[in-house]
């Protein structure tokens, strides 16, 4: 499969860069989610259940920031995208048969 090269997010276009773990993204982070340049920026040799879950994490930020909900101080903020993209990857993963239906209702 394609890796996406861009998303867009409440009409915000980001950009995905992908690149690999020689060019590391600072800290133990797998990626991360630059609003000023719209970048989402992911490890690509992280295994697919890393990227599964950072990919949605990214965007979490992204969207966070998209409907003014960064927090007051940044660990909240962090907290909130890390649940959020944990609980929701393992609900998505644990129902594919529904977000088939789901994704189809999008249409
Ligand atoms: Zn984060």
């Amino acid at each position: 499969m394609i890796r996406p090269k861009k998303i867009i997010i409440l009409n915000l276009v980001y950009k995905i860069r992908w690149v690999d773990k020689a060019i590391q993204i600072g800290s133990e982070a797998q990626g991360w989610c630059d609003f000023e340049n719209q970048l989402i920026v992911i490890n690509k040799e992280a295994t697919d259940q890393v990227v599964a879950e950072v990919f949605l994490h990214e965007i979490n930020h992204a969207l966070l920031a998209a409907l003014d909900l960064m927090e007051i101080n940044e660990v909240d903020h962090e907290q909130i995208v890390s649940r959020i993209s944990t609980g929701f990857c393992t609900i998505w993963k644990q129902n594919p048969s529904v977000f088939k239906w789901w994704v189809n209702l999008m249409k």
